[in-house]
């Protein structure tokens, strides 16, 4: 009979220990291109940039719904309004409810211009410099300067209209996880000194880098001034014109002894706390 009762106080204290363990995890999943979801440790999803029908994107091959693995959204985060970030934004928020975060010239054109949902378009607008708290404070989201451009495409403009309307200025985006990482998605931008300021006030613990936009040498720059404990290139191989793959940025990031981790589209991965745990 004791040893009944010990076995049994035993095994409820591993499956608390168990599903301790497991409400502390992030989880971070790359769609390929820009776009990323983050799950936070209560289960709040964020979307990143969420061009999900991209190319490289393993669960959007022909005949696969690219959206079954999205049954829930509870932000969408946009960098800025160029189409391969925009992406499928207007029908994943459609179908999941999900609020836009976004500057406000973005966040409007995208209401007037597309069929993105007017009322999960407006609580979430931010203008550079601005942190807000969103999942009931479990998440701080700033939003940080990127040097680009963007305009949100008008399908709907007449033949003498511009087929591109003002999409605020580019960002990237600081997300701080409460009992998780700090993660930095640069969206598209050039190198600018500033992101030492960005590696210098936030404790950055993951660093999505896009590649295609600084080269090699300025990327690796990049990832040394924002500082990760582990920089994960993006941005990359998607189509012609962007670079095809991050084995030179690799090599510099090495020369830099920073922390590294190259994610394969579809890829998951998981952090307890702010540590990067493993993939899957
Ligand atoms: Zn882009």
């Amino acid at each position: 009979m004791r040893f009944k009762y010990s076995f049994q106080v035993c095994l409820l204290l591993l499956i608390g220990l168990v599903s301790q363990a497991a409400a502390q995890e992030t989880k971070l999943k790359w769609f390929g291109h820009a776009a990323f979801s983050i799950t936070t440790p209560k289960g709040k999803v964020l979307l990143i940039d969420p061009w999900i029908r991209n190319p490289s994107n393993p669960e959007a091959g022909e005949g696969k719904d690219p959206f079954a693995p999205i049954s829930r959204v509870d932000y969408i985060l946009l960098t800025h309004g160029h189409r391969d970030h925009v992406g499928d934004a207007v029908e994943i928020a459609r179908k999941t409810g999900a609020a836009l975060i976004a500057n406000p010239e973005l966040a409007f054109n995208l209401v007037k211009l597309t069929d993105f949902p007017a009322k999960q378009a407006s609580d979430y607008i931010m203008q550079m410099g601005n942190e807000i708290q969103i999942a009931d404070g479990e998440v701080t989201v700033a939003m940080t300067p990127a040097v680009h451009s963007s305009s949100v495409f008008n399908s709907k403009a007449g033949p003498n209209e511009p087929e591109r309307a003002y999409g605020g200025s580019p960002a990237g985006f600081v997300i701080i996880i409460k009992n998780g990482p700090t993660i930095y998605h640069s969206g598209d931008t050039a190198y600018f000194k500033d992101m030492e300021t960005i590696g210098e006030s936030y404790s950055i613990d993951a660093a999505l880098i896009n590649i295609s936009q600084m080269g090699v040498k300025l990327s690796a720059r990049a990832a040394k001034s924002i500082h990760g404990k582990v920089t994960i290139p993006m941005h990359f191989g998607t189509f012609p014109g962007l670079l095809q793959n991050a084995d030179g940025f690799a090599a510099e990031i090495k020369k830099l002894k920073l922390g590294f981790y190259e994610m394969k589209p579809g890829d998951t991965i998981s952090f307890r706390g702010k540590q990067l745990m493993r993939t899957g």
